[in-house]
């Protein structure tokens, strides 16, 4: 997943602030599974739109699909990965494919 400081440059270049409280928040080791549990965004959304309006809202559900296309992505990458060395061990790859 997206480091911290990753989180807060994207936060940055879409809204001029890093958001830093709602990502350290979000992030915070001993709780970050329960913050990250999808079926709470729209009560964790209303939170964050109290205090920091529409944007904050957005910021935190932005952590949350970054969150996911890099756990994602990750797993895609390590599918392809054994997938191309089960075909190449079984044969089944040409020489252009493997
Ligand atoms: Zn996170």
């Amino acid at each position: 997943m997206p480091s911290l400081e990753i989180h807060y440059q994207k936060s940055l270049a879409r809204t001029g602030k890093d958001y830093h409280e709602i990502h350290n928040w979000i992030d915070e080791p001993s709780k970050k599974k329960e913050r990250h549990d999808l079926g709470k965004i729209l009560e964790t959304a209303n939170m964050w739109t109290e205090r920091f309006g529409a944007e904050g809202a957005r910021e935190y559900l932005h952590h949350l699909q970054d969150d996911v296309e890099s756990r994602f992505n990750h797993l895609l990458e390590d599918m392809q990965k054994i997938t191309q060395e089960n075909l190449a061990y079984f044969g089944c790859l040409t020489e252009k494919q493997s």
